[in-house]
């Protein structure tokens, strides 16, 4: 077994306890932008598009309904707030990539994969494009991706276009722990995770969608009806954004599970900080290992550090309790002063998790039922802050019964296997977990069970 950077220079215990110390324990995107509050449903409506869930997935599908076609009735029901769950807490990379990467897309659809990756950067561009002219506040910046090797077999598995040395990618950002690096200047925007929400959901409001808050749907019977506590909603199609939160279609019940993913979001850096890192760019940046670290800069210079724990609980469920766990923060904090011990005696301010929506295939799936009165789009794997938009094109597609680029796609006809039931998925995925941490510890040498995954095309990733 060979230690990691992380456990070979971690950081000192007391600068750990003092930067977590007086975090609060809560997302810094929703706290720093909160949206306003809006009514429960209550009564009878009646509606062309009913769309179950206010995270991007549903407020995309409401935007982009309204463009479509402005005389629509549509309603959006949010079981909580807008942007509260992963739209809310994620890390803000706004990816082209719908696949969750190129590798993982070509080894499933080779045939089609060229015509992925150019719907992918059409829906990033779209994404500027829509930003730009509803003019949305959501400190958007197309930064590019630096991809980091942080051991040398990572070097290894840096191939293509933008790579760079270890001198290049340090004066590009400055942490000793860098041995290589690859550029992506397009393909990757930073956004403000819950300035998007609050903003996607401005703007359905302007075009005349109707938002109700605090309205769990607990039925979708056939109709279709949709129904809340205290109120239905009758006579329209139904799009269902509700990523990992429990299916309101039994087929889809099993098709993803939540994976708990971690966050640090620091202080704002001074000067001499920033400037003893560089990072003029503002790239996001992420290393290469199986257990990951994302990490990037906010709009007034703060740190977020987020990634390598990914938890799966026995049963699947979403416990709000899950959120605190020391022994990842602690992680996190040791791992952030290892990247860049110039930031020593730096506090974090706040620390949270969310689910990520995991499927076996690491990327969305979608589909519809009910005779094409209901559309779903699910599982996007820690990837979904672009591949929601495309997820809702790929739903009002469904729901209209037209035939476009998006719908001919095998990736959009085809299903990925589901996870087993208990106890066996959480046999299966904490083997899974063990064993991409051994690999990460064996200079990335995959063992049985992944190299059989693998080839099956099955798995596990956050
Ligand atoms: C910590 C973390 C970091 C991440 N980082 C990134 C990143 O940097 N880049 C990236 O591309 N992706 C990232 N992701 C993933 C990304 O955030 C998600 O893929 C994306 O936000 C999914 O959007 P969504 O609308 O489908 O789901 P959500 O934002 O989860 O919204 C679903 C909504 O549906 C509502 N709902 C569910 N059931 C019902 C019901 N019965 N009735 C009414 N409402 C219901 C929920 O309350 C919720 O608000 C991250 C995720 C996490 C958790």
């Amino acid at each position: 077994m060979v230690s990691t950077v992380f456990e070979r220079q971690p950081g000192a215990a007391s600068s750990i306890a003092a930067m977590l110390e007086g975090s609060t324990l809560s997302p810094f995107w929703t706290d720093d932008a909160p949206g306003p509050a809006r009514p429960a449903l209550a009564g009878s409506h009646r509606a062309d598009l009913v769309i179950v869930g206010g995270g991007y997935s549903g407020l995309w599908t409401a935007v982009m309904a309204k463009e479509r076609d402005p005389e629509r009735s549509v309603i959006l029901l949010e079981a909580r707030r807008v942007g509260w769950a992963a739209s809310g807490r994620n890390g803000g990379f706004c990816e082209a990539s719908l696949t969750h990467g190129h590798e993982n897309g070509a080894s499933r659809w080779p045939e089609e994969i060229d015509e992925l990756d150019r719907l992918g950067m059409e829906n990033l561009d779209e994404i500027e494009a829509t930003v730009a002219r509803y003019g949305m506040d959501v400190d958007f910046q197309r930064t590019g991706a630096l991809a980091v090797a942080v051991e040398p077999h990572q070097v290894e598995w840096l191939e293509g276009e933008g790579v760079l040395d270890a001198e290049a990618t340090r004066a590009l950002v400055n942490s000793p722990t860098y041995l290589g690096g690859q550029l992506s200047p397009d393909d990757t925007a930073l956004v403000h995770p819950a300035k998007l929400a609050r903003e996607l959901a401005r703007v359905a409001e302007e075009l005349g969608v109707q938002i109700f808050e605090e309205s769990p749907v607990v039925a979708l019977e056939d109709g279709p009806v949709v129904r809340t506590r205290d109120g239905v909603v009758r006579g329209g199609r139904v799009a269902l954004a509700t990523n990992v939160f429990p299916s309101l279609l039994k087929r889809n019940r099993l098709m993803t599970v939540p994976v708990f993913d971690y966050s640090l979001m620091t202080e704002p850096l001074t000067d001499a900080q920033l400037a003893d890192i560089g990072w003029e760019g503002r790239q996001g940046v992420a290393d290469l290992a199986n257990q990951f670290h994302y990490y990037r800069l906010t709009a007034d210079n703060r740190l977020l550090f987020g990634g390598y724990d990914a938890i799966y609980h026995a049963g699947g469920r979403l416990k709000a309790s899950y959120q605190e766990r020391p022994e990842s923060y602690e992680k996190l904090a040791s791992h952030l002063l290892t990247t860049f011990p110039q930031l020593d005696g730096i506090t974090a301010t706040h620390r949270w998790a969310g689910a990520i929506d995991t499927s076996t295939r690491f990327c969305a799936f979608f589909g519809s039922a009910r005779g094409g009165d209901v559309a779903y789009s699910l599982g996007f794997t820690g990837l979904g802050v672009g591949a929601t938009r495309f997820g809702a094109n790929v739903m009002l597609d469904l729901l209209a019964g037209e035939d476009t680029p998006r719908t001919r796609l095998r990736m959009v006809r085809e299903r990925p296997l589901p996870f087993p039931p208990e106890p066996l998925a959480s046999l299966g995925i904490n083997a899974t977990r063990w064993s991409l941490d051994q690999a990460d510890h064996r200079e990335g040498r995959r063992n049985v069970l992944l190299r059989t995954l693998d080839r099956l095309g099955l798995g596990f990733d956050s």
